[in-house]
Parts: structure tokens; sequence; C-alpha cells
């Protein structure tokens, strides 16, 4: 195989091992979710065409290594007929990585549904550099959403809604971040402190802890790898509806602005965060 056909089937997602002659898979996930059928598909390549061997990537695909060169076609139809895709490599929008917020009894949005939305529509697509996007559902931030080219995390900011304070110190227990104080037996938050997660909410039996604000934080051109950049963050947080609509302009602004091979990351660095949010934020995120 030449170095030509070795690169076609790289962006396909079948990766050369440094083991000459054999190959492996990546099959793309939807934030790390496949059906049981798929993955018994999955399971049964591993075992007739590899070494019985499933690996997961830091972008929640799948990888199936020693696939021998000989057998990729037969493997491509495998893996179609199990209504997967393979690729995930190269200048593109890679998998979009999310946390299990959708289920999770810390999720304060479904990150399953944005991570779907935002695959559908910007998986793949072409840019100068390769373009990760990251979905946390809460502050835990499982996701480390800072460090992608851009990242969203949810939060929810509370507020104590003193006439319905039982002080009953609920919230406090709950409260992982010491934000909590009890003042004349009324709650009363620290917002230096407070990462809004939102949990103090949820306890609150009275409903005197109520939501003041709540949405997605937006960072851009975070990056890690060799040289790491945590992303800087947008003033306000956007719905679901207006994340999709930033990613778009995020990435339109990267598609004109970037340098052949060069990370956002790097662009913002070289442009300026301002010239950067100037451009894709509008007004009503601000
Ligand atoms: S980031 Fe929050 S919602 Fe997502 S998995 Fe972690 S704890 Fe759960
Ligand atoms: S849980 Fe609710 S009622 Fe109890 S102290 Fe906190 S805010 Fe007040
Ligand atoms: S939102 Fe979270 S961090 Fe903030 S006060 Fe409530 S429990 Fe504490």
């Amino acid at each position: 195989m030449n170095k030509q056909q070795i690169a076609v089937l790289h962006e396909e997602g079948y990766i050369k091992q440094k083991e000459d002659g054999y190959f492996s898979v990546r099959i793309v996930t939807k934030a790390g979710t496949l059906t049981a059928q798929q993955m018994i598909c999955l399971s049964e390549i591993a075992d007739k065409y590899g070494r019985g061997q499933i690996g997961f990537t830091t972008r929640q695909s799948v990888e199936i290594p020693w696939i021998k060169e000989e057998y990729i076609s037969e493997v491509k139809e495998k893996i179609k007929s199990a209504g997967l895709i393979t690729g995930g490599t190269g200048k593109k929008v890679e998998p979009i990585a999310a946390c299990k917020g959708t289920v999770c009894s810390y999720g304060l949005i479904d990150t399953l549904d944005l991570s779907n939305r935002l695959h559908e529509r910007f998986f793949a697509r072409e840019l100068p550099g390769k373009f990760k996007i990251g979905i946390a559902g809460c502050p835990n931030n499982c996701v480390t959403a800072p460090i992608h080219d851009l990242g969203f995390m949810a939060q929810k900011l509370p507020r104590v809604e003193e006439d319905l304070c039982k002080g009953c110190t609920m919230c406090k227990r709950n409260c992982k971040a010491n934000a909590i104080e009890m003042v004349e037996k009324r709650a009363k938050i620290d917002y230096e402190k407070c990462v809004q997660c939102g949990q103090c909410i949820k306890v609150c039996p009275f409903k005197a802890m109520q939501t003041e604000k709540e949405g997605l934080a937006v960072f851009i051109g975070g990056k890690f790898g060799r040289r790491y950049r945590i992303g800087d963050r947008l003033e306000t947080l956007i719905s679901i509806d207006e994340a999709v609509e930033i990613t778009e302009r995020v990435i339109a602004f990267y598609d004109k602005n970037g340098l052949p091979g060069e990370r956002l990351a790097d662009v913002v660095d070289r442009l300026g965060i301002d010239r950067v949010k100037a451009a894709v934020t509008v007004k009503s995120y601000l």
C-alpha cells in the first residue's frame, strides 16, 4: 500500500499502526453512546478481524486495532451495516465530546441532545486545523470544557428568596463549595465562592432557593497537548439554541482567519480575544 492510499484510509478513520500491515479503525460515536446491537457488531469485528481488543479514545470514539490490511473492505461493510461511521481524524471538526449530563444527577442540561445537534450540523466540517468541542452538564466539568477549541458548561445561579427561607440548612449542607452561610437563620450566598452548580436549588424543601440565571458558559480558544491554553470565557450564559448559533459563528471565524494548520487557540493569541469575541457574539448574548 502506498503513502497516498494510507493517507486516504487515515482520513476515513483507518489509522496505520506502527506494525506493518495493521490498521486501527476509529468508529465515531455520538457523545460516547452506542446501542447494544452496535456493541455486539463491534465485538464481532474485534474478534474476527482484530485480536479481540477494543479501546476508547478521549474523544469518546471506539478503536479496534490489529485489523489486517486485506480485511479493511469487509470491516467497512460491517461497520456500515451497524449504522456506524468511521473518521474523526484530520483538520476537521472532531467528534463532539459530552458528559453524561442527560442522565447524571448533577446534570443541568440534556448534554446528549446538544451534542447530537452539534454533531449533525458540524461534525467533520473541514477547517484550517482540528477543532474540538466539549460539553459539560454542570460545573463539575467532567469533560474539561475550557480546554476545548469551543467549550460549553452548564450553570445555574441561585438566589435566596428570604421570605420563604426557613433556615433548615439543607442548602448549606449540600453546597460543596462552602458558599452558603446562615445569617440570622437565613441562607446567604457568597457569590465569590459559588460555582453555580444549582444543587442548593434542587435540595431546598421550601422553594426558597430559586434560579436567578441559568444557561451555558462558553469558552473559546482552549487547547491541550504539547502546549495548553485555557479558553477565554464569554461574559454571560447562553441558551442551547444560542450554543448552536455561536458554534456556527466561531467555526466561520476560524475558517476565515486561521492559517493552515493553526489551531483556534493560536488564532486567538495572534488576533486578540476581543476581536474574536466581537466577531462571534451578538447582542442577545451580552
Ligand atoms: S459534568 Fe456534571 S453533569 Fe456532567 S457527568 Fe460530570 S457531574 Fe455529571
Ligand atoms: S434549604 Fe431553603 S429553606 Fe433551607 S436554609 Fe436553604 S434556602 Fe433556606
Ligand atoms: S449553586 Fe452550588 S456552589 Fe452555588 S451556592 Fe448553590 S450549591 Fe453552592
